[in-house]
């Protein structure tokens, strides 16, 4: 099983996330961050489609807070680098995070999707 290699610190019991995090759950990790693993979805929407979430467990984006600077800033880098990684850097990409029933969000700890590759519509669906 590939699984990154920090500690899963606030991890909570039968997130799919926090698995991955934990190097319990298979998946195609990219980025192995200080706060953040970077892996790609396993159903995606796009040719590029990356999920960053912070190696903590954190609900959604509704409880981000000033405390969690530090894990948004390594966010935002991240999704750059794998934006260069990926070759959409210039194409362009979305940074998107689902929050609530009505987003369609379907794992309750946060992630932040990347997705490109290919001509997006807007507004979303
Ligand atoms: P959301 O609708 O914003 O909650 O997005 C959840 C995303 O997680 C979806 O795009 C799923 O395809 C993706 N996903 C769910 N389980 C896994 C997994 N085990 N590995 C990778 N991606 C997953």
């Amino acid at each position: 099983m590939s699984g990154p290699s920090g500690p899963a610190t606030g991890s909570s019991a039968s997130c799919p996330f926090c698995d991955i995090v934990a190097g319990r759950r298979p998946a195609r990790i990219i980025v192995d961050g200080t706060l953040v693993v970077a892996f790609r979805d396993i159903a995606p929407v796009a040719p590029t489609h990356v999920l960053l979430v912070p190696r903590a467990h954190v609900p959604d984006a509704s409880a981000l807070g000033p405390e969690h600077a530090d894990l948004l800033a390594e966010m935002a880098v991240v999704a750059r680098k794998v934006a260069e990684a990926d070759g959409v850097a210039s194409s362009g990409y979305r940074l998107v995070f689902n929050v609530g029933p009505d987003s369609g969000n379907s794992v309750g700890h946060l992630h932040l999707h990347l997705v490109g590759g290919r001509p997006m519509a807007w507004p979303p669906g």
